[in-house]
């Protein structure tokens, strides 16, 4: 059971770091929403502003609801947000430390059975996890990595816990392993949100239909929500102390002894980690944020930011981004991405959320499903097998492209991923096949795959988000796409040109 804290309930247990709630379009801190046409949104911030670091109490849930114990420390169960830059549970964790002179102990528990998790994920987790240990070290605080599942290494680490703080996910083994803890921890718990802009709960109590649904809804709490985190100093260090553990600073010999798929290789395009997700993330600021509105869309161009891994991992914080894209200035340009990064992808978070299905096609709407399954008996052009589309080995260069840059890459371009699920549509023998082949492959070869946003993406391919379109054999009323479209818009022979590249180069 959730129990959701009152703003006064929340101040007597937690010391809160409140500010109160705006008036009218300014907030406290300064940052103001001006809304100029319906759908267009400045995410500015005048230069007085951004004095509070706030974490809203709509951010904390109260999961286990008991005296606060006499534990030799605060417990921070990481699981979603695997940081130790802006993240909102951290900081929580330490100030409640603070308050009753305990030291922070960060734990992790490592599993080998995630689902659909293969050596490419670990690889990548693991190398941030190092990096996130290194960096908890600089702040005296101790880095607990052990083997086992997420729930039980904490509820055992509980044990000697004042408190246990952990962070929010949203798929359903993350919601599965929170009720775990909340039931067999010997402490209070309490759930701090801080991989969303926006708390999911504070945006809507029901699954959106689209974006232009929730956007409204989205918007009008940004001023509240989107506002900056400072870091508290941990007045007693956890590092002195004692507990088993495995060394995460050598992600490597770890890797080497886990139990898992190793069918896919890890990628050399992308190191995990803060420090790496901040690198890529300067870089698009100084090179791809102008012109991002036009730009993004050229698979050729490739101009994105490319955070997605960083944020499935929990490696980069979206508040961390959207702050440091707002203030680079107010743009359209600013303000396509933070649609994308804060809209787009909490749409998703609501998805998963609301919808209990949302890995299955019944996660469709009433109208796609009833459309699909109406024209499943049209003759399809081509009908390939799940193995000839793993393998690339289609009739068309554009779609093999994309299929090799996930395999090559762990990163498709997005414009390409949308025309990637729309031809799984129309090459499969059935709707549903198309949409369980769709959803392998991304979660196999997507380092950000298994994602809130992997499930969203998906099903849109297949109608969820959208409006019905004219109707078509195969697709009914579902929203179509062809390779003319891309011919017409974009140089498509510099994307197949970009991918050849990465063919030749192979995968390690
Ligand atoms: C068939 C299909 C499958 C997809 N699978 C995934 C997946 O497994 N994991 C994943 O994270 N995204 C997925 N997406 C959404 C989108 O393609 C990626 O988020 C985007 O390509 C990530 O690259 P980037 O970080 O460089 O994006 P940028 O363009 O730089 O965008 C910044 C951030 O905004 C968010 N964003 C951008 N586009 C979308 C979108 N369409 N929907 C929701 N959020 C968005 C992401 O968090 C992204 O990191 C999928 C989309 C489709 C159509």
């Amino acid at each position: 059971m959730l129990y959701h804290l009152s703003y006064w309930s929340l101040q007597a247990l937690t010391h809160a770091f409140t500010a109160p709630p705006a008036e009218n379009s300014r907030s406290p801190n300064g940052v103001t929403l001006h809304v100029s046409t319906p759908s267009t949104t400045h995410y500015d911030n005048p230069a007085h502003g951004e004095r509070f670091a706030v974490i809203q109490p709509e951010r904390i849930q109260i999961l286990r609801d008991q005296p606060v114990s006499a534990g030799r420390y605060v417990l921070y169960w990481m699981q979603q947000a695997q940081r130790a830059a802006c993240n909102h549970a951290l900081e929580f964790a330490i100030s409640e430390a603070n308050s009753r002179s305990l030291p922070v102990v960060v734990t992790f528990g490592l599993t080998d059975d995630y689902p659909e998790a293969n050596l490419r994920h670990y690889a990548f987790m693991l190398q941030g996890l190092a990096d996130t240990a290194q960096a908890l070290r600089q702040r005296g605080i101790q880095f607990v990595l052990r083997r086992g599942s997420p729930d039980q290494v904490a509820v055992s680490l509980s044990r000697e816990a004042a408190l246990l703080v952990a962070d929010a996910g949203y798929l359903r083994i993350q919601r599965q392993w929170r009720q775990s803890v909340a039931q067999q921890a010997t402490c209070p718990v309490l759930q701090v949100e801080s991989d969303v802009i926006v708390p999911v709960a504070v945006v809507s109590h029901k699954e959106e239909f689209a974006a232009r649904t929730i956007r409204p809804k989205i918007h009008q709490s940004l001023v509240r929500f989107l506002t900056p985190l400072s870091e508290t100093r941990p007045t007693q260090s956890s590092l002195g102390m004692s507990f088993d553990g495995l060394d995460a600073t050598r992600p490597d010999a770890i890797l080497r002894d886990l139990r898992i798929d190793r069918s896919v290789a890890a990628v050399t395009d992308y190191t995990g980690g803060h420090a790496a997700a901040r690198r890529l993330l300067d870089r698009f600021l100084t090179n791809d944020l102008q012109g991002y509105a036009t730009r993004r869309n050229e698979p050729g161009l490739n101009a994105v930011s490319h955070m997605s891994p960083y944020l499935h991992f929990g490696q980069i914080s979206p508040l961390e981004i959207a702050l440091a894209v707002r203030a680079a200035g107010p743009s359209p340009d600013a303000d396509a991405y933070l649609e994308e990064l804060i809209v787009r992808r909490e749409l998703s978070m609501n998805f998963v959320t609301y919808n209990e299905s949302y890995d299955r096609f019944e996660c469709l709407p009433q109208w796609a499903i009833e459309t699909l399954h109406h024209h499943a008996g049209d003759k399809r052009p081509y009908v390939y097998s799940r193995r000839e589309l793993e393998e690339a080995a289609t009739h068309d260069p554009y779609w093999n492209a994309a299929q090799l840059e996930m395999v090559y890459t762990g990163k498709m371009h997005n414009y390409m991923r949308m025309y990637w699920g729309k031809k799984i549509l129309e090459w499969t023998a059935s709707p549903e096949e198309a949409f369980y082949t769709a959803l392998e492959l991304n979660n196999k070869y997507e380092l950000d795959g298994r994602d809130a946003n992997s499930f969203a993406g998906v099903a849109w391919c297949f109608g969820k988000h959208d409006r019905p379109w004219t109707r078509r054999p195969i697709f009914g009323t579902v929203r179509y796409m062809n390779d003319a479209g891309l011919q017409r818009k974009f140089d498509m022979r510099a994307y197949v040109r970009r991918v050849e590249a990465l063919a030749q180069r192979g995968v390690e």
